[in-house]
């Protein structure tokens, strides 16, 4: 279905829980947040019931993410339900990779299409420093390794002022790992507002320097706004996602269901459609379809993450559903 703006939405990242194994300080504030009860998730049926609807409005490509999605008992069941509605294209999942070996059989017979694995840094200390947790970055590059031998797998780094040493050792992953490595720029959202990024274009120019030969890739590749870029040497590519800097609003082609049921059209403003009332008050499909419709509608022509005075999500990124 096209939106207000002439834009085609075919995308819904589907957030399965807030829960999470780390703490990344960039996803959640100091003092943590409090974890939704039990009673205000959607159900596994209920997921499933607005991905129906969502491919019946042209929506065929679903990312299951959180929180950590790996935390949610019976995911790889919930994967491999959601891959086989009729319509459906492409589920894939967005983890922080620990949990992920001992599922890997399962999200593989579950059909799973790929996976984005977060990794800010190589760096074991700066990694427990950056997620407030004891796991180490070699624990998730293990991870990373039994995957891509078995499903298309890509990493995603924030660009953290911090981690800005990491910028090259992570590039370099490409050249030993048939991996896509995308920069992401850190979102001024929910109560980590005020932290900084680096720019994607300021990331470019250090990916340059160290690779003279870099060019950028001219077909399309995965669903999302990434620019990706390739050099001789590497058995993938580099990506790009200028989140905040340019924006890519333009092309912007999804919509975000948090855990308990808002449907949002846009990251950076709390505004939303909110379904767990109509999903348990006995809406039938019309009803559902008309308000996921009005989602749709609802979505703004770019986000404002540059007039940060005119954000109104105060969220945390694992409760939107990143
Ligand atoms: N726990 C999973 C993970 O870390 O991949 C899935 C949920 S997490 C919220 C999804 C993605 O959002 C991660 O790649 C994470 O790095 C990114 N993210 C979280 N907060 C962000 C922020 N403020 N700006 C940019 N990306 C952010
Ligand atoms: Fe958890 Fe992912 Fe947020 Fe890190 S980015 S705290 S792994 S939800």
């Amino acid at each position: 279905m096209l939106d207000s703006f002439g834009r085609e939405i075919r995308y819904l990242r589907l957030s399965i829980t807030d829960r999470c194994n780390l703490r990344c300080r960039y996803c959640m504030p100091d003092e943590g947040v409090p974890p939704t009860v039990h009673d205000e998730l959607l159900r596994y049926e209920e997921l499933l019931r607005v991905a129906e609807t969502a491919v019946s409005l042209g929506i065929n490509r679903f990312k299951v993410t959180g929180g950590e999605p790996l935390v949610r008992r019976g995911c790889a069941d919930f994967i491999r339900h959601l891959k086989a509605l009729s319509g459906v294209r492409q589920v894939t999942l967005t983890t922080n990779g620990l949990l992920l070996p001992p599922l890997l059989d399962e999200l593989c017979t579950a059909g799973l299409d790929g996976v984005n694995i977060s990794l800010d840094t190589l760096d074991n200390a700066q990694y427990q420093r950056l997620t407030r947790r004891t796991h180490t970055a070699d624990e998730v590059l293990r991870a990373v390794r039994l995957c891509a031998a078995r499903l298309p797998t890509k990493i995603n780094a924030v660009l953290l002022p911090e981690t800005a040493d990491q910028l090259i050792p992570l590039a370099e992953l490409t050249q030993t790992l048939p991996v896509d490595v995308r920069f992401i720029e850190r979102m001024p959202l929910g109560t980590t507002q005020t932290g900084q990024t680096t720019s994607a274009d300021i990331a470019l120019n250090r990916l340059r320097a160290r690779w003279p030969q870099l060019k950028p890739i001219s077909e399309p590749r995965g669903n999302g706004p990434a620019r990706y870029f390739r050099a001789p040497g590497m058995q993938s590519c580099l990506g790009l996602i200028d989140a905040v800097s340019h924006g890519f609003c333009d092309r912007c082609n999804r919509l975000r269901l948090t855990s308990t049921g808002l449907l949002k059209p846009c990251l950076c403003y709390e505004q939303g459609v909110e379904l767990r009332s109509l999903l348990r008050g006995g809406a039938d499909d019309d009803a559902l379809r008309n308000a996921m419709r009005e989602a749709i509608l609802q979505k703004p022509a770019a986000h404002c993450f540059q007039q940060r005075e005119n954000i109104t999500e105060h969220k945390s990124m694992n409760q939107i559903g990143g």
